[in-house]
């Protein structure tokens, strides 16, 4: 991942593997190393607690727990930002250890560091996959092997009614009328969906689910730009797989800022071709760039005002996007390279 802050002065390479990771926070942050690997130790430690406790089936043994994973039990209950603090590591670092924020949604004052620690710990040991035939290929063979075993799947077809008889769901409704017969239901769906609307009768809805809901709020959402390019990403300054782009990575400034409509504050920006050279014909790139809109943005929103809305943010994320690459040192603007700002101004050329 390449982690892009201008106001901040930073442009560097975050690396996968704990050594390299730690290595490059160290080269361009001096007096980080210390600090770091001890955070990444408590990190590591957070992961196999949660391992183990898995392994108890949710009952771990509570001797146990406190003899080898002493760090989860002394940081479970507190946030990103009072875990983090106590490591004294300087405010340069920070910027460079929170990227992944983004991938959670809420700022480093709200998160759970157990949550933190869990998610940077195994993207940074374990590195990221991404499947040959991409993820489609994916749903596509779990698809195949559901009609070989004689199962049935059906596409386009929305549910408008799980309908539910004495207490037990008895079949669910499409839109087009058809009746299925079911005697469970597995619905891989926003429970706001499932009992809000779809549960029929209302009054079938149990009363700890509807407590459940009700008890929720609604979290963040992403907004995503996908771009097919008609151009190769060696045209485009994509030399990497992944970018975190934004002025800076002050997590609390870039929530208030999803929260209001505003060009983003921070993207997480996704060069599919770097990783899987064959996505897409030659000549060409996949890229998608992921920005996040709390609950509240969406608020203000009427629904004619969607598509103009989601534009308006599309086109702010794709100028991000173009400026913060074409600035980016060392791809300083060959008349191809420059081809970047081109492709993404142009209408019609997106
Ligand atoms: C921008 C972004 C980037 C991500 N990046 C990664 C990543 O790099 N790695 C990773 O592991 N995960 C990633 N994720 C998360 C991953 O995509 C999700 O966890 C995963 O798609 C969840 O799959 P799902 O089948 O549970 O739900 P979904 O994929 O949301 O599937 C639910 C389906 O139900 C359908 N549906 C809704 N209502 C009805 C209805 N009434 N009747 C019939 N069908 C209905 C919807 O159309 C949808 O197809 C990312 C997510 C986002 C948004």
């Amino acid at each position: 991942m390449n982690l892009i802050l201008p106001e901040a002065g930073l442009n560097i390479k975050i690396p996968f593997g704990v050594e390299p990771f730690i290595e490059a926070i160290a080269g361009a942050v001096p007096g980080s190393r210390e600090p770091l690997a001890r955070y990444m130790a408590v990190c590591r430690e957070v992961s196999r607690a949660l391992s183990f406790i898995g392994r108890s089936g949710g009952k771990p043994d509570l001797a146990v727990l406190l003899e080898r994973y002493p760090a989860f039990v002394t940081t479970a209950g507190y946030t990103v930002a009072e875990v983090t603090a106590k490591f004294g590591l300087p405010e340069k670092a920070l910027q460079l250890l929170y990227p992944y924020w983004s991938y959670m949604g809420v700022p480093v004052s709200r998160m759970s560091f157990t949550i933190f620690a869990v998610m940077l710990y195994s993207y940074i040991s374990k590195g990221a996959y991404i499947p040959r035939f991409t993820s489609h290929g994916l749903a596509a063979a779990m698809d195949a092997r559901i009609r070989e075993l004689g199962g049935e799947t059906c596409y386009n077809t929305r549910v408008s009614k799980i309908l539910v008889e004495g207490g037990r769901v008895v079949a669910v409704k499409t839109e087009s009328g058809e009746q299925i017969k079911a005697r469970a239901v597995v619905a891989n769906l926003s429970p706001h969906l499932v009992y809000g609307r779809l549960v029929h009768p209302r009054e079938a809805v149990p009363e700890r689910a509807a407590r459940l809901l009700n008890a929720r709020r609604v979290g963040t959402s992403a907004l995503v730009v996908y771009l097919g390019l008609d151009a190769p990403p060696e045209a485009l300054n994509l030399d990497s797989y992944g970018y975190f782009i934004g002025p800076s990575m002050d997590t609390e400034q870039a929530y208030a800022n999803f929260c209001r409509f505003e060009p983003p504050q921070m993207q997480a920006v996704i060069c599919l071709n770097r990783a899987n050279p064959e996505c897409s014909p030659p000549g060409t790139t996949i890229l998608s760039a992921t920005s996040l809109a709390g609950p509240e943005a969406w608020r203000e929103v009427r629904p004619e005002q969607y598509y103009d809305v989601k534009n308006y943010m599309a086109e702010a994320m794709v100028r991000q996007l173009a400026d913060y690459l074409d600035a980016t040192p060392g791809h300083t603007a060959s008349p191809q390279q420059r081809k970047v700002g081109c492709l993404f101004s142009g209408p019609g050329s997106i």
